[in-house]
């Protein structure tokens, strides 16, 4: 690059340029080839010269589309599945597909009894029946 700094003479020359109504970009181009729009925009600003106002391009401004108003319905929440209604099985009597929920008395005397209801699989991170998991708080799947 052969330019080296902005000495009087190209300040005047940029100066005439500007007064002479170039645009940057045509200013730029007459003070030789090493020479940016942005270099002579920036000189001009710090000289604190005023352009002449470029035509500005008018872009075919496009209609703006009309929004369709959309009506957002919250459906209720679906209620939960009704509860298991078949038999509470023992511990022993579980299998991996068999919910694990406590439901029986729990006590000294007789044996804790489990909701026993279809599930997900203990293998599958589905401990429980879907109404249990989500009693529990975990998010039921079916899909896993
Ligand atoms: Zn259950």
């Amino acid at each position: 690059m052969t330019w080296v700094a902005w000495t009087t003479e190209a300040s005047d020359q940029l100066r005439e340029l500007v007064a002479d109504g170039h645009t940057m970009q045509s200013a730029a181009k007459a003070m030789g080839p090493h020479v940016t729009r942005g270099m002579v925009a920036g000189r001009a600003r710090r000289m604190g010269l005023k352009w002449a106002t470029p035509p500005t391009i008018k872009m075919d401004k496009k209609p703006k589309k009309e929004r369709k108003r959309v009506t957002v319905i919250k459906l209720p929440k679906p209620p939960p599945p009704p509860p298991w209604h078949g038999e509470a099985l023992e511990l022993v009597d579980l299998t991996p597909y068999s919910c694990r929920w406590p439901v029986g008395p729990g006590d000294r005397w007789t044996p804790q009894k489990f909701c026993g209801a279809p599930c997900g699989g203990v293998e599958y991170n589905h401990p429980y029946c879907a109404p249990h998991e989500r009693k529990a708080g975990r998010y039921y799947r079916r899909d896993t």
